[in-house]
């Protein structure tokens, strides 16, 4: 069973660091979103799952696993919690590509994820949107020390992405 979120979600501008085409995407809801809840964005199709961290066993699962990950021993906490903002959203169920907290959109155009700018459209724009809540029936299925297993691979290639992008 599928559910849905009924959301109106503000706007924003995008432009592509590659063919400076523009396009507008959903990104939260007018004033932001409460503690806990968040839109995931696929980096292959820019479709969008809701989050609601509260109700949801994966996200505090992925969270455990990720500060008990001994790749990130000596890390302070804040750099712990930027490495679960960028794999947790791999544990959450997608047909093809994988979904993110903070993903740019895609280039409807060209396809490049590359951003040249992302910003507030001003006046603020607004759409009304139906949103998939996420589910992670992929993840629940695992045993214990394949999620443990799976964090470490995510983590491991986080960091090489990331240090990809700071050359
Ligand atoms: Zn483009």
């Amino acid at each position: 069973m599928k559910l849905w979120k009924d959301l109106k979600a503000q706007l924003f501008e995008d432009e592509c660091a590659l063919c400076h085409a523009k396009h507008k995407e959903p990104v939260y809801p007018p004033g932001g979103f409460s503690y806990g809840e968040f839109m995931l964005r696929n980096n292959s199709n820019n479709r969008l799952l809701y989050l609601n961290a509260m109700e949801d066993p994966t996200f505090l699962e992925v969270s455990n696993l990720v500060k008990k990950n001994p790749r990130l021993n000596g890390l302070k906490e804040s750099e712990k919690s930027e490495v679960f903002q960028r794999v947790v959203g791999k544990a959450y169920d997608s047909d093809e590509g994988q979904y993110g907290i903070g993903t740019f959109p895609m280039c409807v155009v060209c396809g490049s994820s590359e951003v040249e700018s992302y910003k507030e459209i001003i006046p603020p724009e607004f759409i009304n949107i139906d949103v998939p809540v996420a589910t992670s029936e992929k993840w629940q299925k695992l045993t214990d020390e394949e999620k443990k297993n799976l964090i470490d691979v995510w983590i491991s290639v986080s960091v090489i992405d990331n240090h990809k992008n700071t050359q």
